[in-house]
């Protein structure tokens, strides 16, 4: 589904990835583990856009998307939930989510959009219960459930989560996993950057390390 081939990211002089290769395919796990620094973020942001590489192929159901503009892949069915969250603080929760089906209004019924929206208060029924909350009001762990939520608002035939347990209480990081598997068992592909690489390891089908 989502092949990376020997890829290069630099910022500016700055090379923050090398020959950087590695594949996702279709309703897989697949972890990606490594130390401080080893450019786990970079590699995500690269994947989606945000921070082209200079070097190498990125190709996506068949597609090259090398050179392609971030909403162009999110277009695509790839969605990124970026690391420590970025949720629009001074947005309600709803408003969150609704954005992260922004490109489907005008495409999709809205009622499929309605339906995507009643999973995600199914599966975390706490951002239910916050619906008009301004996001930057919810506690680390709601915030870590409504970037997901807006994520999968996307649809994404893949999803890339950036550190998902960072800051977050054992009981919050098993619950984020369990749901990351019930995404994978409707289908969705999930490319996951972790620190806590044992608890990842139990979740994912393979993983990579980055040096
Ligand atoms: P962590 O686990 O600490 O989040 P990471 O594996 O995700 O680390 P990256 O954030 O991808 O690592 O960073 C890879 C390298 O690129 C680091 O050396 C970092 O300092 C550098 N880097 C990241 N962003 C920039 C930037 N905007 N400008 C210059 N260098 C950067």
């Amino acid at each position: 589904m989502l092949r990376v081939e020997e890829v290069d990211t630099y910022y500016g002089q700055i090379q923050a990835l090398r020959a950087v290769s590695l594949e996702v395919g279709e309703g897989e796990i697949v972890a990606v583990i490594g130390p401080n620094g080893a450019g786990k973020t970079t590699l995500l942001n690269t994947i989606s856009g945000l921070t082209p590489a200079r070097s190498g192929r990125i190709s996506f159901r068949g597609q090259l998307i090398t050179s392609l503009s971030p909403e162009k892949i999110v277009r695509l069915g790839i969605s990124h939930v970026p690391e420590r969250r970025q949720v629009f603080a001074s947005m309600s929760v709803l408003d969150n989510l609704v954005l992260g089906a922004y490109h489907r209004y005008g495409h999709d019924d809205r009622r499929e959009i309605e339906r995507d929206l009643e999973f995600v208060f199914e599966i975390f029924p706490r951002l239910k219960d916050r619906i008009k909350q301004a996001a930057g009001t919810l506690s680390g762990g709601e915030q870590q459930m409504l970037a997901l939520g807006r994520g999968w608002m996307a649809k994404p035939k893949l999803l890339m989560m950036d550190e998902p347990s960072l800051g977050l209480a054992p009981l919050l990081v098993k619950e984020i996993f369990r749901v990351s598997g019930e995404l994978r068992d409707r289908g969705t592909a999930i490319l996951i950057v972790e620190q806590n690489a044992r608890a990842v390891l139990e979740l994912a089908d393979r993983a990579y390390v980055m040096e």
